[in-house]
């Protein structure tokens, strides 16, 4: 009778002005049907405890589960259903295929949600632009690419307000693009309140990536079946290595305007110490992603997503790459050059950091902290286990 009437308020919420599903969408709640009634990969992920408390999926649900699956593909190799069954119960591709429709319905503004879609034309567009506008800058306010060395002082090639325009305006653009997606898809999932404890478990799991172990802690599964944890390890250097280099940004920004130290900064300094660690996980970790892309299962990956994952995996390989060869050349005549072709690839990340596979970062940190807060509350179907 509960599971009736609970059956008959998930109706009435789809009737009251819903869109009808899409395609991705149907198939995902098709699919949760039938794992609801199976439920054997209950200890895998979060995404089978969540999905436990509900007995139909409207999409705020599926596009909450979709953003819950870390895609490690533990349940398309335990599944009995799975294809060539004829339930074809493949969620991690159809996951993958409703993440890639919710980072374009959510992003801001709404019509730049197309570049998703064509992803690997506008990576490469977007590092061509870049590419070309630095090049043609250096050689326009330098005559030349190469000149005497210049003891690593970047702001005789370009100078430091044109830097901080360019940079300040591109960077503070993704950020609101970001902020308003990931806004959106919170207001839709309606998760409540987030007290303290639900904020930290959110933030650990995000932090941590609990849930590319696999949930039997030996990690996501391989082409061949066997298990492997580098895909989490590659994913953390990506992602330290980031947040360092971040704070290499940061520390310097403060040295400039706080303490009047201009760069270049020695060696020994906190920004190059903070920039070269972080250039080199994030050296590490995405050509470990890349050479891990290239071998996963089939099943896991989609045909049409592989320009947005590589492409993006290629600028973070490419910013730290040519940002670890401006410090070793930095003294050097063609330092102007490669200072040229390092800004031109970090202005292509940042342009399109909220048009491409950063987003799931954003979205998969709001599923995180949602499932926190959501396993505190009472169950609604009244049963399933957490
Ligand atoms: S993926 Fe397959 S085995 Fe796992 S819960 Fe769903 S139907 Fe059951
Ligand atoms: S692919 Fe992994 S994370 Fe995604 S639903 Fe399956 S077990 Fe969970």
């Amino acid at each position: 009778m509960r599971r009736l009437e609970a059956l008959g308020r998930e109706a009435a919420a789809l009737a009251a002005g819903a869109l009808p599903p899409t395609a991705a969408e149907a198939e995902v709640a098709r699919q949760l049907q039938i794992c609801n009634a199976c439920r054997y990969c209950e200890g895998f992920c979060a995404v089978f405890p969540a999905m436990t408390r509900r007995l139909a999926f409207a999409k705020a649900d599926v596009h909450y589960l979709a953003n819950l699956c870390h895609n490690c593909g533990a349940c398309l190799h335990a599944c009995q259903y799975a294809s060539p069954h004829e339930f074809a119960v493949d969620l991690p591709p159809a996951m993958a295929a409703l993440r890639g429709q919710t980072y374009a319905d959510y992003a801001w503004p709404p019509s730049w949600g197309a570049a998703y879609r064509r992803n690997g034309l506008v990576l490469a567009l977007a590092a061509a632009v870049g590419l070309a506008l630095f090049l043609l800058l250096a050689a326009l306010l330098n005559g030349s690419l190469f000149h005497a060395p210049l003891a690593g002082n970047f702001y005789a090639v370009f100078p430091h307000n044109l830097m901080v325009v360019l940079f300040g305006a591109t960077f503070a653009f993704a950020v609101v693009a970001l902020a308003a997606g990931g806004r959106r898809f919170w207001r839709e999932m309606d998760a409540g309140p987030a007290g303290g404890a639900a904020i930290a478990e959110g933030t650990r799991t995000a932090l941590t990536l609990k849930y590319l172990d696999g949930g039997h802690g030996e990690g996501c599964n391989e082409r061949d079946d066997a298990f492997t944890l580098w895909r989490r390890r590659f994913h953390h250097f990506t992602f330290y290595g980031f947040l360092l280099c971040f704070a290499a940004t940061c520390v310097a920004t403060l040295y400039h305007y706080v303490l009047g130290w201009p760069a270049p900064y020695p060696l020994a300094s906190w920004p190059v110490l903070l920039g070269t660690v972080g250039g080199l996980g994030l050296l590490i970790g995405p050509a470990g992603l890349f050479w891990l892309h290239l071998r996963r299962h089939p099943a896991h990956v989609l045909a049409a997503q592989k320009p947005m994952d590589r492409g993006f995996i290629a600028l973070l390989f490419l910013t730290s790459a040519s940002g670890l060869a401006l410090l070793v050349w930095r003294d050097g005549t063609a330092m102007g050059l490669l200072l040229a072709l390092h800004l031109g690839v970090v202005l292509a990340l940042l342009a399109t950091l909220p048009y491409g596979k950063f987003a799931h970062a954003v979205y998969r940190v709001a599923a995180l902290l949602k499932y926190a807060i959501e396993k505190r509350q009472p169950n609604p179907v009244q049963q399933g286990a957490e």
